[in-house]
């Protein structure tokens, strides 16, 4: 909410269309509108199917994957604890379900397996104490 409520025209993010922003809005009200609905189809779907990754509730409520995690990232969405909706150690990417994403799976296997023997082993202490800090909050 915003004091003083002006009129400004601007380009909706979304569809491009020139409308008049009356709280500072980014999307024009249709957009605004179909907003609102897919997240309440994300969020129902979420709720009713707590086990299904980012890309099945994409695929079954036909919303961007990118906009799904922005809500959870948000908080807007909150996933329960059997979700297997969860996000990267690393990089913060989305994984399904694993503490890392393929991405980095797969870089910390070849880091690993390119044996640099002193910096594995470092690498492994601050993995172990990484999973410390995680157990207790
Ligand atoms: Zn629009
Ligand atoms: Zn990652």
């Amino acid at each position: 909410m915003t004091d003083n409520k002006l009129n400004a025209l601007r380009n909706c993010k979304k569809c491009n269309r020139l409308f008049s922003s009356v709280d500072g809005n980014s999307l024009c009200s249709r957009c605004n509108d179909d907003i609102d609905d897919e997240f309440t189809r994300v969020r129902e779907y979420i709720y009713d199917n707590p086990s299904s990754s980012v890309k099945d509730v994409s695929i079954a409520t036909g919303v961007e994957a990118d906009a799904i995690l922005k809500w959870i990232r948000e908080g807007k969405i909150v996933l329960s604890k059997g979700s297997s909706i969860a996000f990267c150690d690393r990089c913060g990417e989305p994984t399904d379900g694993g503490r890392f994403c393929a991405k980095c799976v797969h870089e910390l296997s070849t880091g690993l397996k390119s044996g640099i023997g002193e910096s594995t082993e470092a690498q492994r202490q601050r993995m172990g104490m990484h999973i410390k800090d995680a157990r207790k909050k």
